[in-house]
């Protein structure tokens, strides 16, 4: 029974020899390996076998099907390689020297605003303060002398947290208090950040936007201080002469407050529609930081004085880039936004 064996191996030892692909192999695994092949045929054959063989032939059945096997699998793996470097070195070779197109990004108009007023502030040795989204109604109100049932309150709706007493802040003003207790007096520092109010929103309004406060404290800060910081960052951020004039505003963390007025940049003060015929366009509110948010910062108000201004970012960025509609800040339109190149 042995030559039987023998002859298959002999037969498998002549077709593995000459396949040349992978495909070949496989047909030889199925020739010999599979439910009708010649292993399986030997198999068959055991019943054939005189019993004191049987042993004797199964083993050495099996010997030449794990040689098969192996020879196979090698065989298989072999070729497989030499196949895809067959398509590798006749595939066209990629010209690096090709010029390369790739979309980079851009950075969002708020950003960009935010940052030219971040490098006219830092120059005028001002510090730029990071501060949290989620405030508490210390921080939000209570710090800024608008105390519980304050009529400013109204005008602030803003989104609450489930959590006990934290909310979204309504205005960077919110930082104040933190800042002021970090450094204490003398001190300068800005903080931009994104503000929320419960609005229903249309072409100016958006529940979401951007505001950049700035306090300035030290020993006789006065008003005109504040004049020609405010004048001296808006001519830098429009790259010419702004006009600036201060009309009497009402806010309570400030005493006196004002609504800081720029002379119309679209018609330089004939009026147009932009600035409703007026001359002016409304910027931010600001005044002298009223004594007893000094105090809740820790600071003595009888040797200190400062002020405070709270410039709308996202109005800023609307001026300066013309755009006609708020939402468009907050849409995540690329193909509005990345219209926004830092000059
Ligand atoms: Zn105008």
């Amino acid at each position: 029974m042995n030559s039987k064996v023998t002859e298959i191996k002999n037969l498998f030892d002549a077709k593995i020899s000459s396949v040349t692909t992978s495909d070949n192999v496989e047909e030889l695994r199925v020739e010999f390996l599979g439910k009708k092949g010649h292993i399986a045929a030997l198999m068959g054959e055991l019943k054939n076998v005189p019993n004191e063989e049987k042993k004797e032939f199964g083993r050495v059945v099996n010997v030449l099907k794990q040689e098969i096997e192996q020879t196979i699998s090698e065989k298989k793996d072999a070729l497989i390689k030499e196949e895809q470097q067959k398509i590798i070195d006749s595939a066209e070779q990629y010209d690096e020297s090709l010029p390369y197109d790739i979309q980079t990004g851009s950075y969002h108009p708020i950003t960009l605003v935010s940052r030219d007023l971040e490098r006219i502030f830092a120059s005028m040795g001002f510090s730029i303060e990071d501060y949290s989204e989620i405030v508490d109604d210390y921080h939000c109100f209570e710090a800024l002398n608008i105390p519980k049932h304050h009529p400013a309150r109204d005008m602030q709706d803003t989104y609450y947290l489930s959590t006990e007493n934290q909310l979204l802040k309504t205005h960077t003003s919110a930082a104040q208090n933190a800042i002021m207790k970090k450094y204490g007096a003398p001190l300068r520092a800005i903080f931009p950040g994104r503000c929320f109010r419960n609005e229903s929103t249309d072409a100016s309004h958006e529940n979401t936007f951007f505001q950049m406060e700035g306090i300035m404290i030290d020993k006789d800060i006065s008003i005109s201080n504040l004049i020609y910081f405010m004048k001296t960052m808006l001519s830098e951020v429009f790259q010419k002469d702004v006009t600036v004039r201060l009309r009497p505003g009402f806010f309570p963390f400030v005493e006196p407050g004002f609504e800081l007025d720029i002379k119309c940049l679209i018609c330089g003060g004939d009026g147009c529609p932009s600035c409703k015929n007026s001359g002016w366009l409304e910027l931010c509110p600001c005044g002298m930081i009223h004594p007893n948010v000094l105090r809740h910062g820790g600071i003595d108000p009888e040797e200190y004085t400062g002020f405070a201004f709270g410039l709308g970012l996202t109005r800023l960025a609307m001026m300066k880039y013309g755009v006609k509609d708020i939402r468009m800040f907050n849409s995540g339109s690329l193909k509005s936004l990345s219209q926004f190149k830092n000059e």
